[in-house]
């Protein structure tokens, strides 16, 4: 199901900076898409080689995207970190979104039980799903001021409130994930820097592939779920586009449940 995810014009000589491209599936691309497709200048960011090459093809495919700036990150490094923002600013000059879509646990971690986690299995996923959301959103604090305030959207799952088998430590580093993005929300309000989290029912993408029983929760959903259906990725991106726009300006802190209403259900 493809559903409408672009507007137009709403986010025309807005510029916007995407983390966790990584294939054609992921959600920071459906996203990509959905800002891009109503006007705004996008510089999208890549971990590895292979993925290079992947969102280059992607990027290829859009109308306009030989302007998108594709570059390198790993957000484990505080030195790739500076360099994008660099970049963005000499050439991009301003920053007005930013998406953080990344996330990370070993796949013994998300399965069995979760007493059995490692220290280290424990702390990379901390560090890459939640840690650096705050040391992104430090870097684009001057571009955001610049522009005269900004919207940070970061991806969560309900894992991160409720357990959910398999999930593991995922489930706790997206509860850390949700709780930077309050203490976020309250600090950075005063610059108009607003900060939000889209709660994204299941959706089949590389990461979701690496959590144990994935497609059976698919299938759980789609016959339990209010809307009774999963949902798309460009409901997320059109989320993200909401998020970005002037549409949501009196939004922070928040995190939206785009999930068929699955949430809601206590059984
Ligand atoms: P995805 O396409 O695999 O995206 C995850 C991204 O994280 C990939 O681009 C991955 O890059 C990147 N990443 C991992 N470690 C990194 C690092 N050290 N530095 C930079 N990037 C790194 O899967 P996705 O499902 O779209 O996930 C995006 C976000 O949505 C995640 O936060 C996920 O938890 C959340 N979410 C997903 C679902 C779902 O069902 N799919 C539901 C709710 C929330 P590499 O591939 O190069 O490692």
């Amino acid at each position: 199901m493809s559903m409408q995810s672009s507007v137009e014009g709403l986010v025309e000589g807005k510029v916007g900076l995407v983390f966790g491209v990584a294939h054609k599936s992921s959600l920071a691309w459906a996203i990509a898409q959905s800002l891009h497709d109503s006007g705004m200048r996008l510089a999208i960011t890549y971990q590895s080689e292979r993925q290079e090459r992947n969102a280059r093809k992607l990027v290829d495919e859009l109308e306009g995207g030989g302007s998108v700036l594709l570059l390198p990150c790993d957000v484990t490094s505080d030195e790739q970190i500076d360099d994008v923002f660099s970049r963005v600013k000499d050439e991009m000059g301003r920053l007005d979104t930013l998406v953080h879509s990344v996330a990370f646990a070993n796949r013994e971690d998300l399965m069995g039980g979760f007493s059995e986690t490692s220290r280290d299995g424990f702390l990379v996923s901390q560090e890459i799903s939640a840690f650096s959301l705050v040391a992104l959103a430090r870097r684009a604090v001057p571009l955001f001021e610049e522009a005269g305030g900004g919207s940070i959207i970061t991806l969560t799952y309900l894992g991160g409130e409720r357990v959910i088998r398999n999930y593991n430590m995922m489930g706790v580093s997206k509860a850390s994930l949700e709780m930077c993005v309050r203490y976020l929300a309250a600090e950075l309000g005063e610059k108009n820097i607003r900060v939000n989290a889209i709660s994204a029912g299941p959706v089949k993408t590389l990461s979701a592939r690496g959590v144990s029983g994935f497609t059976d929760i698919l299938g759980f959903m789609q016959e339990t779920a209010p809307l009774r259906r999963n949902i798309d990725g460009s409901e997320v991106g059109a989320t993200a586009l909401y998020l970005s726009s002037g549409l949501s300006s009196g939004m922070t802190g928040e995190v939206l449940h785009v999930d068929a209403g699955y949430h809601i259900l206590g059984y």
